[in-house]
């Protein structure tokens, strides 16, 4: 790719979402541009669990070789940021990166996740996604057994459900309300299931880097768990859909794009966690895979709709 040319779809964050997208569309012969910033969310972790065939890969594995298929069908990969996305007089996107390139492209595949906002404990930061997670379904299985602690915080439902889902794993589950207000009903349907109810707010957690020994609460009483679960604020990295103008649902946050990843905005397609926050690595794969043939099959029209008027 030169700095002139046109690509057929510039793809911003090559994750699961944006490298799913770019091998079905370089597969199609289009003319593929990636730009990755380099810090995909599940980055913290040793392995992807759940995904049929990869389970317990890597993260940096499963990109390595995304990244080598999409390029290997010719597509290109520049590492670095997306800063701005502009439309042009002829419809098509210029997107300006952090080190001042501009890509040009008649198309824009938004996949660039999200951040999770931890709660601020001190000691979790350091430890998240190794000993610290939010999904059972990703790392229940690998702490079954254990002591587990969950840290209560954010969404109350997602807490208690946490809470649940992990009771299954193992029999030594504590929710640690940390100043979350449970119903009486709430406190008996928890604890008829086996879980422990700690009451009071989390000071921070116990051990050695790399270790987990328990939390303390403010209290001064501590909570022994060699794993502990929260409910990070998921904040999409939408900022480049917003700044198109794409249009957000208003109950939700979250900036609307069909189950092919069409945007409001032409042109703009959006796949992986930037829109469906719950995306997990195998679904947000699939939602890059449905929006490039979407997106293939509106260049198809465009070029259909040109080759017509050409012929005229
Ligand atoms: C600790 C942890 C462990 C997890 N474990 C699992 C698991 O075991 N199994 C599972 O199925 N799911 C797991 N997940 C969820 C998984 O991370 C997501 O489902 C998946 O990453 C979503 O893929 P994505 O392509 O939408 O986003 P991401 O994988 O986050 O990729 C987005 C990419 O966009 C790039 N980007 C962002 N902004 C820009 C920009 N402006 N310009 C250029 N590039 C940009 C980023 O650098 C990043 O590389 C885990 C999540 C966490 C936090």
């Amino acid at each position: 790719m030169t700095r002139t040319e046109i690509v057929d779809v510039a793809i911003v964050g090559a994750g699961a979402a944006g490298l799913s997208a770019g091998l079905v569309l370089t597969r199609a012969q289009a003319r593929v541009a990636m730009i990755d910033g380099g810090a995909p969310r599940n980055a913290p972790a040793a392995e992807i669990h759940g995904f049929i065939s990869r389970d317990g890969v890597a993260p940096q594995d499963f990109l390595r070789i995304g990244c080598q298929e999409v390029v290997g069908y010719g597509g290109s990969l520049v590492s670095d940021s997306v800063r701005e996305v502009f439309r042009r007089a002829d419809g098509a996107f210029d997107l300006r990166l952090g080190n001042g390139m501009t890509v040009a492209a008649r198309a824009v595949l938004i996949a660039t996740g999200l951040t999770d906002q931890l709660p601020s404990v001190p000691g979790l930061q350091d430890r998240w996604g190794i000993l610290v997670h939010h999904c059972p379904y990703c790392h229940g299985y690998e702490v079954r057994d254990q002591n587990i602690a969950v840290i209560a915080g954010g969404a109350k439902d997602v807490s208690m459900r946490q809470a649940g889902l992990l009771r299954r794993y193992t029999d030594r589950v504590s929710l640690l309300t940390n100043d979350l207000e449970l119903t009486r009903a709430e406190r008996q349907r928890l604890e008829a299931f086996g879980i422990v109810i700690v009451d009071g707010a989390v000071s921070h957690l116990l051990g050695a880097p790399g270790t987990l020994d328990g939390v303390e609460m403010t209290d001064g009483t501590t909570v022994t768990c060699e794993a502990a679960f929260v409910a990070p604020r998921p904040q999409p990295n939408d900022r480049l859909l917003r700044a198109l103008g794409c249009e957000v649902d208003a109950t939700s946050g979250l900036v609307i794009a069909d189950a092919f990843g069409q945007t409001s905005v032409a042109g703009v397609w959006a796949a992986g966690n930037v829109v469906t926050p719950v995306a997990q690595v195998i679904t947000a794969a699939g939602a890059g895979s449905a929006s490039a043939m979407a997106i293939n099959g509106w260049l198809l029209q465009l070029d259909l709709d040109a080759a017509t008027a050409t012929r005229r």
